[in-house]
């Protein structure tokens, strides 16, 4: 980066060669802009995607990865799966298109994956205090990773037999190849991580028993496993599954044959997945029933675009009445049109039957893919958390800390069903609690500063440049296996693609609030103290060093600061 701190002196540097000047015009400098850049407010990690975007360009992959990975392990994951709200916000769209984000952050992690040697974080001094965290999908796994980089002892405990949550058995491998989970898990497990599986908590093993063993804390972090029941009659004939539990059986290689006609209900993230693994499967008309509009659909865009070309139809504005049976067995459903109702308080459009539209389908199989929620029987009564009306954990939003002191929750099991990233963040942020909370520290100070996106970036110096497209397999191709659909972004159009970027969030010269970084026109880069670097050649101190009367400003050999001073 363009600045960072010496290890051996701990003088802090500022690198003309790496400074980019934040792509300030000359004449209109740097200074001139007002706040971070808007991709990195939308990501819900924050990851400084200004700054790795511009280190792809220099080639600089592994700092660009080492960049990313400080604010969320799993770029390998997110750049195949993640919603990627940063390219919503990003203010490239005001010359043409978004930056393809997501793309340049899968290439640099596969630049990583495929590496003789990964990128592997500092380990601080062993801890002796133990943590327990409940579930190993990615809000686990990241809490984890956290944890293991301060030094404690760590231990993930797992009801399924297989390790990553969702990402093993809910997202399935063609949009997410296992062996690209397991990689980051063994990551994780060198980074001295003990993970067990197949231990329920709550029944194996209980809270109470683990705080006798000597656990200090816990993160639970047991998402949100459980499919919502639909509320329509024959939903538990002979035929009808739950979504989730069929993609779990189809993840663990053990998928329930279904048939030709297959209708799967809902509109979210678990109907797509459900969906195309079915075709996959051998289900030749498997299609999607949904009560709202395509645009009303929480479904990643591109799952719809991908089920459209695999040639999967999606009947909207439709809405289950009740199964049909024929000797215990689904064999249709009574269906309703619906139309949308105005929006809402919420701004949601309520899917309204209108009268007299009944149709039937005739279906082999249903799937019922409508809501998620979490079970709770890991809370045994010794346990003081409670539940939020939604039936997730309530905890303190900043600290993510629970109603028992020592027990910290996050990702699906404290927001309800969301991302990936999400969890992830979620993670991070219970490991700096929990840091904090062994250390006896304050769980709120210096959080919860509210991130303000620039919204007029200066962009007169670009070009329009087209937006790089991800390469897939062919339709034809993908419904004969579960092979991964996007293929990746070659070097020279990663690169291309990281160009695109007009790097518009406020940079250092705004940063700091002592004014020390200028910007030096002539040459549109950044300037820094250097602690009087020439003084110092002359084995002289800093002016300021030397000036200060009440000796505040401090200089010397950084070993001499321990025990002087403490980070807050
Ligand atoms: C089919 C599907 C597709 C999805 N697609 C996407 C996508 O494309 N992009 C995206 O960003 N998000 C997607 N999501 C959402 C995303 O997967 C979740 O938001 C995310 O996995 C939540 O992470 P988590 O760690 O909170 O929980 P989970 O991933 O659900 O992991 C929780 C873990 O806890 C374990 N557990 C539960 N109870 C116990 C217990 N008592 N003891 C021990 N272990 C326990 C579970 O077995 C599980 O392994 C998808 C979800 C599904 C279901
Ligand atoms: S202008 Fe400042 S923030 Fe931007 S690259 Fe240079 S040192 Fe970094
Ligand atoms: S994790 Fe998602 S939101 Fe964050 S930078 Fe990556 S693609 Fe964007
Ligand atoms: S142009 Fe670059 S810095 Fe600006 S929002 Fe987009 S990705 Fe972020």
């Amino acid at each position: 980066l363009a600045i960072t701190i010496d290890p051996v002196t701990g003088v802090v540097l500022h690198s003309n060669e790496k400074c980019t000047g934040c792509n300030a015009v000359p004449g209109k400098s740097g200074a001139e802009k007002q706040e971070t850049s808007s991709c990195k407010v939308g990501c819900p990690a924050h990851i400084n995607i200004q700054a790795y975007v511009s280190l792809a360009v220099k080639g600089r992959y592994q700092d660009a990865l080492q960049l990313i990975k400080e604010a969320s392990p799993f770029p390998s994951i997110c750049g195949r799966v993640c919603p990627h709200p940063c390219e919503s916000s990003c203010k490239r769209d005001q010359i043409d298109q978004p930056v393809a984000i997501h793309a340049v952050e899968r290439f640099l992690a596969d630049v990583d994956l495929n590496a003789d040697k990964r990128y592997m974080p500092r380990i601080k001094d062993k801890r002796e205090e133990k943590v327990a965290i409940v579930g190993s999908g990615p809000a686990g796994l990241s809490c984890a990773y956290y944890l293991a980089q301060e030094g404690y002892r760590v231990t993930i405990f797992e009801k399924a037999p297989v390790l990553g949550g969702m990402l093993t058995t809910g997202i399935p491998a063609y949009r997410l190849p296992r062996e690209i989970v397991q990689a980051e898990i063994q990551l994780i497990r060198d980074m001295g991580v003990t993970m067990k599986t197949g231990i329920d908590v709550g029944k194996d093993k209980t809270i109470a028993q683990l705080r006798q063993e000597g656990f200090k804390t816990f993160f639970i972090a047991i998402g949100a496993q459980e499919c919502r029941r639909l509320n329509v009659e024959g939903e538990d004939l002979k035929g009808v599954y739950s979504g989730l539990d069929y993609l779990r059986q189809v993840n663990l290689g053990k998928p329930v044959p279904l048939g030709k006609d297959v209708a799967v209900i809902g509109g979210g993230n678990v109907a797509m997945d459900a969906v195309r693994s079915a075709r996959r499967l051998g289900s030749g008309n498997a299609f999607v029933l949904y009560r709202r509009g395509i645009e009303e659909m929480p479904s990643r865009p591109e799952e719809i675009e991908a089920c459209r070309e695999e040639g999967i139809p999606i009947n909207t504005l439709t809405q289950p009445v009740r199964f049909i049976s024929e000797n215990g067995q689904v064999k249709a459903i009574q269906c309703i049109k619906t139309h949308l109702a105005e929006p809402d308080e919420s701004g949601r459009r309520s899917p309204v039957p209108i009268p007299g539209s009944e149709f039937t389908v005739k279906v082999d199989a249903v799937i019922n893919a409508l809501g998620q929620e979490a079970d709770w029987s890991c809370l045994t009564p010794e346990c003081a958390c409670t539940l939020t009306g939604w039936g997730t954990m309530k905890v303190d939003p900043l600290t993510l800390q629970s109603d028992d002191p020592d027990i910290f929750a996050g990702g699906d099991a404290a927001r309800g069903p969301k991302s990936v990233i999400e969890a992830i963040a979620d993670g991070r942020q219970a490991a700096l609690s929990i840091d904090r909370f062994l250390n006896g520290q304050n769980l709120r100070l210096g959080r919860g500063v509210e991130l303000k996106a620039i919204t007029e970036p200066q962009k007169e110096k670009y070009d329009p440049a087209v937006r790089a497209q991800m390469p897939c397999l062919e339709p034809q191709a993908r419904l004969k296996s579960f092979k991964e659909v996007e293929l990746g972004l070659t070097k020279e159009a990663a690169v291309q693609e990281a160009q695109r970027c007009i790097t518009c969030g406020s940079c250092c010269v705004q940063a700091c609030p002592y004014d020390i970084m200028q910007f030096n026109q002539d040459v549109t880069k950044a300037v820094k103290c250097d602690l009087c670097v020439e003084k110092r050649g002359r084995n002289e101190i800093p002016a300021c060093f030397a000036i200060c009367p009440t000796r505040c400003i401090y200089w010397g050999d950084p070993r001499e600061f321990e025990g002087k001073y403490k980070f807050l």
